[in-house]
């Protein structure tokens, strides 16, 4: 029996997750992928946004504000990469500023800091490479770029630390109401019992609450696709630029990653929630809207391709609520964006909802709130709570890793020169890597230029030694996507 059951471990679950792990509770998060930030939390611009954008007086408005706070106080906490690098939004024509000055007067009543409406001289003197045809621009401080995996899974990491149970490859398919007034929840082969459950299941939140009563919203599955760029692009521009937000989305932005790459997009096409693939039409769209604000993009440094669903609803806010028939209940659904910025804040609505129903949060004495990536510093690259490391202090960390276990001088990953010892150190980690693109998300070996062309058959065998999995098990991703189909030899080094 569990005192409450979180389905869904992206970021806006993983934040629950995170946050009630503080408490003397019994918690257990039920994710149906074979990892953490495997739905739209691992495909998005990556953006802390800085709050401009939603309407005053709406719940979004107040938690976006709120979780650039929390991002960055969790960032720092959990050594998770953030870069305070701001954000600007430009106008091209007088109809644009006047929308800029709406997102000005906008992000004021939402109590946005620092915001300020600069000239086309400022914005091109704080940004060389913007177009020419660029009259002003909001510039919003506060904005962040983060890694959002890894916020995610450092989150569900230190919940887990904390004695979450986080169950993996379990999908939730049923839910019911006891008489006894508790819920159960069913996953195919097991079931789980809890006083309350909290939905965070993304673009997938109206399936799940199907399972228990019709929802009364609508979710409109959005996809948005990207390029990445090569981070010799990466320092093009140095803040996020966006341009004038329309009717579907706030528009193709150009950003640095905190990794160091560029990345371009989104666009908005209303879809199939499954339908993650990106076309050509699209990119090429991107393309032309990305160069109007900063010309000299060179798509030829495009490193790969993908695509995010957005989980939107016709309403312009988040729908966070408990059922009324199935009071315990609690749905995060329509959590688009600024869904990764507002997460934290989701999470103390939703506790705070908790409380007010009078579940005892009593704070555990052996509570942790702390995380170390295993991820070395480089020097110049931005590191964990955004500390950029020197030659200095990078080698020295580096050489005092080496001294004590050889293999973190092992290059496995050349593009991002990641080690044997740290994807070592990921796979016996709170919560293993089972697929490549799990240790991706951890290390980052597989994220550079050639995309894991190199490091991936290491990054196998790594696997395998480490967690005796077996060789052909091993997937990219999810079951179904195995990356080897037989054995060619066998072990005495014959045909099989
Ligand atoms: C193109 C795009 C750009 C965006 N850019 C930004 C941005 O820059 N800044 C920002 O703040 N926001 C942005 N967002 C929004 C942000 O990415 C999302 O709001 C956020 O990631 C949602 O997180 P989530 O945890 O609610 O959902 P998800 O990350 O989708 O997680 C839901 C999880 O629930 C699991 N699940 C679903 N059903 C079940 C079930 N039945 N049983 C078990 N598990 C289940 C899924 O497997 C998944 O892991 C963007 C979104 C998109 C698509």
């Amino acid at each position: 029996m569990y005192d409450v059951v979180i389905i869904g471990c992206g970021v806006s679950g993983a934040s629950c997750a995170y946050m009630l792990s503080k408490f003397d509770l019994k918690v257990a998060v039920l994710e149906r992928s074979s990892d953490v930030a495997s739905g739209t939390t691992k495909a998005n611009s990556a953006i802390i946004h800085a709050g401009f954008d939603p309407k005053p007086g709406t719940q979004m408005a107040q938690l976006n504000v709120r979780g650039v706070e929390l991002a960055k106080e969790i960032c720092e906490k959990l050594d998770v990469p953030i870069s305070n690098c701001g954000s600007m939004v430009l106008a091209f024509d007088e109809a644009d500023m006047e929308h800029v000055q709406k997102l000005y007067e906008q992000g004021v009543a939402n109590e946005v800091p620092g915001i300020e409406v600069v000239d086309a001289a400022k914005a091109k003197e704080m940004e060389p490479e913007l177009a020419d045809e660029v009259v002003g621009a909001l510039w919003a401080p506060s904005a962040c770029i983060i890694n959002p995996w890894e916020y995610c899974l450092a989150m569900a990491e230190t919940a887990v630390r904390n004695g979450v149970d986080l169950f993996l490859g379990t999908e939730v398919s049923g839910i019911t109401k006891t008489e006894g007034g508790h819920f159960v929840v069913d996953c195919g082969s097991r079931s789980f019992e809890s006083q309350y459950v909290l939905s965070a299941c993304g673009v997938d939140c109206d399936k799940t609450r199907s399972l228990l009563e019709e929802p009364d919203y609508e979710i409109v599955p959005t996809r948005g696709q990207y390029f990445l760029l090569d981070k010799e692009e990466g320092r093009r521009v140095t803040r996020t630029i966006f341009q004038c937000p329309n009717e579907k989305g706030k528009g193709v932005l150009v950003s640095p990653t905190v990794d160091g790459n560029l990345i371009v997009g989104p666009d908005a096409i209303i879809g199939d929630r499954e339908d993650k693939s990106t076309d050509k039409e699209g990119l090429d769209a991107i393309k032309e809207a990305a160069m109007k604000s900063v010309p000299k993009v060179n798509f030829r440094k495009n490193i790969r391709n993908f695509a995010g669903i957005r989980a939107n609803s016709k309403s312009g806010d988040f729908i966070i609520e408990e059922s009324k028939a199935f009071p315990g209940f609690i749905d995060m659904a329509g959590i688009k964006s600024p869904g990764l910025t507002a997460a934290p804040a989701i999470a103390e609505y939703v506790i705070s909802m908790l409380a007010d129903d009078g579940l005892p949060l009593i704070i555990k004495e052996e509570y942790v709130d702390e995380r170390t990536r295993p991820r070395l510093p480089v020097a110049g690259h931005i590191g964990g709570g955004g500390k950029i490391y020197t030659k200095e202090e990078a080698d020295r960390i580096r050489n005092e890793k080496i001294a004590a276990d050889s293999s973190y001088g092992r290059i496995i990953c050349r593009c991002e020169t990641v080690t044997e010892g740290e994807i070592k150190e990921a796979l016996h980690g709170p919560i293993p890597p089972v697929s490549i693109n799990a240790v991706k998300r951890r290390v980052g070996a597989g994220l550079g230029r050639c995309q894991g062309g190199f490091c991936m058959p290491k990054v196998q065998e790594l696997i395998v030694r480490e967690l005796g999995i077996d060789w052909l098990d091993i997937c990219l991703e999810e079951p179904g996507s195995e990356t080897l189909s037989y054995r060619t030899k066998t072990e005495a080094g014959k045909e099989d």
